[in-house]
């Protein structure tokens, strides 16, 4: 299985030159796994540069899974400017949370008409179809791989996933808050024994103090949920928009005191799993 990320920062995009080596595009990662699936989790702003990299690798046709763990801006900006949307013959199962009242596609075409973009959504000419899930659904992709879903804890409602592909497990839960001390149990089930475990890690826990209703994890909260779910490989993620690359060197020095195979995710990682080497590493 093979893990790119493209945007690794929560909230907004934060380009600049504090922020160079780890990246400033929000929420975007791509897996490609031994079936041949693309998966693609979340549409922030990483996702434009994923887009031209799919149309560079699967010239012909691009067939793929988006998954959507919510419909904060930072998750979904990207979308109107994911190239392999507007090409006729492509195809994307898009999925995302089920609503009460609010329809996920409608979600999406929503932000692509005026007066915020001038084109409609009946100009991304691929051949899309939205599922919506519930908590605790899973999914068959392929012939080799899973998806399993869980709400996580934040406001509005978020969904985590948990991908396996044969015997590798790669578990995303990002935008999710742990109360107090207790660890959230939907995030411990999708991050066991999980061969990488991308994780919510926004603030210190100083910060997350000051935010206990921001519905983000400290990467304290990171690095526990990795201790206790037995995964082989903790990513931060998410990062606050305010941290800097010297702010986050801090971090990782602190998560790796709880849990020592820590690695901050940055924008242009590309992770073959299960890890055998090093971790990577960026800052
Ligand atoms: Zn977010
Ligand atoms: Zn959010």
């Amino acid at each position: 299985m093979r893990v790119r990320f493209w945007g690794v920062r929560g909230t907004i995009p934060s380009p600049g030159a504090d922020t160079v080596r780890v990246g400033g595009n929000t929420a975007c990662i791509d897996i490609f796994t031994s079936d041949q699936q693309v998966i693609i989790l979340d549409a922030g702003t990483g996702i434009r540069r994923l887009g031209k990299k799919l149309m560079k690798e699967h010239p012909h046709r691009i067939m793929g899974t988006l998954l959507f763990t919510h419909t904060h801006w930072d998750h979904i900006q990207g979308f109107p400017f994911f190239v392999p949307a507007f090409v006729r013959n492509n195809r994307f199962v898009v999925i995302g949370q089920k609503r009460i009242g609010r329809k996920l596609e409608g979600v999406l075409a929503d932000q692509v008409v005026q007066p915020y973009l001038p084109f409609g959504y009946r100009a991304l000419e691929a051949d899309i179809i939205v599922k919506e899930i519930n908590n605790g659904e899973m999914m068959v992709i392929g012939d080799d791989t899973t998806v399993l879903a869980h709400e996580l804890d934040h406001p509005g409602g978020c969904l985590g996933y948990r991908i396996q592909n044969r015997n590798t497990i790669f578990a995303y839960c990002t935008d999710t808050t742990h109360r107090g001390n207790t660890l959230n149990e939907n995030v411990l089930r999708l991050a066991q024994d999980a061969d990488l475990l991308v994780h919510d890690a926004q603030y210190s826990p100083e910060q997350k103090a000051l935010y206990p209703t921001y519905g983000h994890s400290s990467w304290t909260d990171a690095a526990q949920v990795a201790i206790e779910a037995n995964v082989k490989a903790l990513a931060l993620f998410h990062h606050d928009p305010d941290a800097s690359d010297a702010d986050l060197r801090i971090a990782l020095a602190e998560a790796r005191k709880i849990f020592p195979n820590t690695f901050v995710a940055c924008e242009r990682m590309d992770i073959t799993l299960p890890i055998t080497g090093a971790l990577p590493i960026c800052l």
